[in-house]
């Protein structure tokens, strides 16, 4: 009688079912069941999410240098914006100075490697070698270090064009 009402595993006949597998929802034994993400799954299903749906460790590290070249650019805007129409209120120039360049040194190698990442991942998953799952997230990590390189480049030109300036003014 009770055995009757306990749910069998779907491979094996004999086996009592000590769960179901969170994607297909078939029975599993112990033998069958298989952990992902803290979630039972059968074989198959552990395959086809190993394909698809993970969101590989690649994507995570674009999202990741992405989001820092987000926040250097956060930082930045109120520390250039200070430093070029402050004025003389007590603010230290030379920190201000240092601290500019600092971030935007960081901003280049956040979101550079972010983009050369990205695209680099964006063809394992074209060529199906990486899966699906985090291209969201990937994008939106290559959309924040992409603006963020073009901060960092043309902050480098206008570095460029000052020291040029300076230069040509100093030779008169
Ligand atoms: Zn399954
Ligand atoms: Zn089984």
């Amino acid at each position: 009688m009770r055995q009757g009402l306990e749910a069998r595993c779907a491979s094996h006949a004999q086996a009592t079912a000590v769960a179901t597998c969170a994607r297909c929802g078939g029975f599993l034994c112990g033998e069958c069941l298989e952990v992902e993400d803290a979630a039972p799954y059968c074989e198959p299903c552990v395959a086809w999410r190993r394909k698809n749906d993970r969101v590989s460790g690649l994507s995570w590290a674009v999202m990741v240098l992405g989001g820092l070249a987000a926040l250097m650019v956060v930082l930045l805007v109120p520390t250039v914006g200070y430093f070029l129409f402050g004025g003389d209120t007590g603010w230290n120039r030379e920190v201000g100075f240092q601290v500019i360049v600092l971030l935007t040194l960081l901003l280049g190698l956040v979101s550079a490697p972010s983009l050369v990442l990205g695209f680099w991942e964006g063809r394992r998953i074209h060529q199906k070698k990486s899966p699906r799952g985090g291209q969201r997230l990937m994008r939106l990590g290559m959309w924040l270090g992409g603006s963020g390189l073009v901060v960092f480049l043309c902050e480098a030109l206008f570095a460029v064009w000052t020291a040029w300036a300076v230069m040509s003014a100093n030779l008169d």
